[in-house]
């Protein structure tokens, strides 16, 4: 194991132990999928095996609903029990490994889709085993009733570093490009990296009626409907640690990465990738 993988095993167990110390974290909790069973070692990567255990352990203390369930029961009391599955980017293994644990069970989930490299049969990360999904594998999830469609950017933008011309340029051509392929006009945005800026937020409030981030927590009535927090599952987590996610939040972890991001000037929170 590499120092820095022992780094982060060891900052996950601090984790593990100081949440308690703060209570219990209430409120639906929106998980963040990326990619899964494509077996590529990358910590987006889960396996199909611990996303079927997660999806147990899920059914077994709550209750998955989709996004506007969620949203629209903040303050209900369900709330608490409520949680959201979500995956960035429109990886092809949501349809090829997620999605029928996804269909037996009748579970509702999110797919922020990056329409760009959907678009042009790209791939996010240079390795072939990172395949996107066709339209025509997202229209078969859509058939199901299953399926909530967002917006990730056309481009998977790093807002940050764009002016607001180009970033109305890149939502637009994504927002347009889920019209004519799927026939949804998108309601919800996931931020590329977690990342925001001013003149992204102003936009993403014009378009959609939510927006997530990343941040580690449960979300809860008068949360800002455009910076919703998002708890990012990983390949490492292992058991104990997706259930203390669950609960609890993360938020050693999550202060250490906001602490690190702060320190490198970033504008907005950064997800895990
Ligand atoms: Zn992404």
């Amino acid at each position: 194991m590499s120092s820095r993988h022992l780094l982060i095993t060891a900052v996950k167990w601090a984790s593990v132990l100081t949440d308690p110390l703060a209570g219990p974290r209430r409120g639906p909790r929106i998980l963040i999928y990326h990619q899964v069973g494509a077996d590529s070692g990358l910590e987006m990567d889960v396996s199909v095996h611990a996303l079927g255990r997660q999806l147990d352990w899920v059914e077994r203390h709550g209750r998955v609903v989709d996004l506007e369930t969620a949203l629209q029961g903040l303050d209900g009391p369900e709330a608490d029990d409520m949680y959201v599955l979500t995956f960035d980017d429109g990886h092809a293994g949501v349809f090829e490994h997620a999605y029928p644990l996804l269909s037996v069970r009748g579970l509702p989930f999110t797919l922020y889709l990056t329409t760009g490299p959907i678009e042009g049969g790209s791939s996010l990360h240079d390795d072939a085993r990172m395949r996107l999904l066709s339209w025509r594998e997202v229209e078969e999830m859509m058939g199901s009733g299953l399926v909530t469609i967002g917006a990730h950017t056309h481009e998977h933008l790093d807002m940050r570093h764009h002016d607001e011309e180009r970033l109305r340029q890149d939502l637009a051509t994504c927002n347009g490009v889920l019209e004519l392929r799927l026939g949804v006009k998108p309601r919800h945005f996931a931020y590329p990296w977690g990342h925001w800026s001013a003149a992204g937020d102003r936009l993403v409030r014009e378009l959609y009626d939510s927006a997530v981030v990343g941040g580690g927590r449960g979300i809860r009535p008068g949360d800002d409907m455009y910076m919703l927090h998002r708890v990012p599952v990983m390949a490492r987590d292992g058991d104990p640690l997706f259930r203390r996610k669950m609960w609890g939040g993360f938020r050693l972890e999550n202060g250490l990465r906001d602490l690190r991001d702060s320190l490198a000037g970033s504008s907005g929170r950064r997800e895990t990738s």
